[in-house]
């Protein structure tokens, strides 16, 4: 994956969730990395527009990595292992603890790494 700067407000650099008008941009910068409106992701814009892609994607693959972790555990939980065998309210829940997992995921694997300021 590569640092999202689209050329409006689509998806959250951080969590990859729906972004919000609000987001990054370095002084006189051309680009912007929007975010979500949670305060963690605002806190995380000037992170992300100033890590290299190639940290970005490692830490997008661990966290992407453990919340398959997470919803695996939700299909345990459940006592189903087939994706076939999901009722569609099933289904829902396991992309949402996916997308909802991956974001908590980063963010905590950024705020890690951001500056202490
Ligand atoms: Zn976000």
């Amino acid at each position: 994956m590569t640092i999202p700067f689209d050329d409006e407000p689509v998806c959250c650099g951080i969590c990859r969730r729906q972004a919000v008008g609000l987001g990054y941009t370095p002084k006189f910068g051309k680009r912007i990395v929007w975010t979500c409106d949670d305060p963690t992701c605002l806190s995380l814009g000037k992170t992300v527009f100033h890590m290299p892609a190639k940290n970005l994607t490692q830490q997008e693959a661990f966290s992407l990595s453990e919340a398959g972790e997470e919803a695996g555990a939700y299909l345990e939980s459940i006592g189903k292992f087939s994706l076939a065998e999901l009722t569609e309210e099933e289904w829902i829940r396991f992309l949402k603890t996916v997308l909802n997992a991956f974001g908590d995921r980063m963010r905590a694997r950024l705020l890690s790494q951001a500056a202490p300021f």
